[in-house]
């Protein structure tokens, strides 16, 4: 499964042979370059969108009809365009789940808004929603543009999913601190994407809020752009005197192993999931030929 930020709320994922634009926002936005417009839609086979604010909602009839897929998300938006734009469409609601040649997507909850500005007037729309995605035996929460809501406790319980890509810049959604407690209370994550920051001075800036908040996850800041690649399975045992030495602090910390010591220090349990590969190529490299890589480099 290959996560890629788009800049904001927006994301593409790729998995299971699908790629997945998620509330792509490309015109205007200002934290994603011009030249990488094509790039993040080339190849998509699906556009999810969550709610019609236009940071959401700007591009995705036009990339829907130049790339000719369905657009996933709440039947009254949906149902609508269908109508009036002619494109294709997969309406549902909260509680359904549809089946994207093989990835599962559930519609949930949000906490939130949902209007368009027309020329008429603003409109509504429906409501706000949020994504469950299981694919690859992970399942992806992807929380829209959200505060904490009480639906995140049953949410979290039901749906059990392993990484959050998280609305967290404060001011129109969670912040850090709010997302670090939504995450903690509700959720078992093993990994934790913010969203929906650094776009403009308003919304946070940094996320290290949640970084501290949630010590034990990996919380992945994205880059734009770059692929955060995740797969699943592997433990590995690291030996390290400080684990925000041993690796970038953007992977998280490991899970310390009191009955472990390697080469005299510490030693922590990783689960490999969420590395990003250009940081863990050597590694990689050796676990595929069963060689055991018990130390991570450090100092
Ligand atoms: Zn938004």
């Amino acid at each position: 499964m290959r996560i890629i930020w788009l800049g904001h709320g927006g994301f593409r994922i790729e998995t299971a042979g699908q790629v997945l634009l998620i509330d792509p926002w490309l015109s205007g936005n200002p934290v994603l370059p011009q030249d990488q417009h094509a790039v993040a839609a080339t190849g998509a086979t699906h556009i999810l969108l969550t709610h019609t604010h236009f940071d959401h909602v700007v591009d995705v009839l036009p990339l829907a009809k130049k790339l000719g897929v369905p657009v996933v998300g709440q039947y009254d938006i949906i149902g609508f365009w269908s109508e009036t734009e002619g494109i294709k469409g997969i309406g549902f609601n909260k509680g359904g789940t549809v089946n994207l040649g093989g990835v599962k997507v559930s519609m949930v909850s949000a906490s939130h808004s949902s209007t368009m500005v027309t020329p008429e007037g603003l409109r509504a729309t429906g409501s706000e929603v949020g994504f469950m995605i299981r694919a690859e035996g992970k399942t992806v929460y992807v929380s829209g543009d959200t505060d904490i809501m009480a639906d995140m406790d049953w949410m979290g319980t039901y749906y059990k999913p392993d990484i959050g890509i998280l609305s967290a810049g404060g001011h129109f959604t969670m912040d850090m601190a709010g997302a670090a407690y939504a995450a903690k209370r509700y959720f078992n994550f093993q990994t934790v994407i913010p969203s929906h920051y650094k776009t403009f001075p308003v919304l946070e800036q940094s996320a290290d809020t949640l970084i501290n908040g949630l010590p034990g996850v990996q919380v992945i800041e994205p880059v734009v752009m770059q692929v955060i690649e995740l797969w699943s399975g592997t433990v590995l045992t690291l030996g390290c005197e400080d684990q925000r030495i041993a690796v970038p602090r953007s992977h998280g910390c490991g899970l310390p192993r009191p009955d472990r010591f390697l080469h005299g220090r510490p030693a922590y349990d990783f689960n490999l999931m969420g590395w990003r590969h250009w940081n863990i190529r050597g590694l990689h490299e050796r676990l595929d030929r069963g060689r055991a890589w018990p130390v991570w480099p450090h100092r």
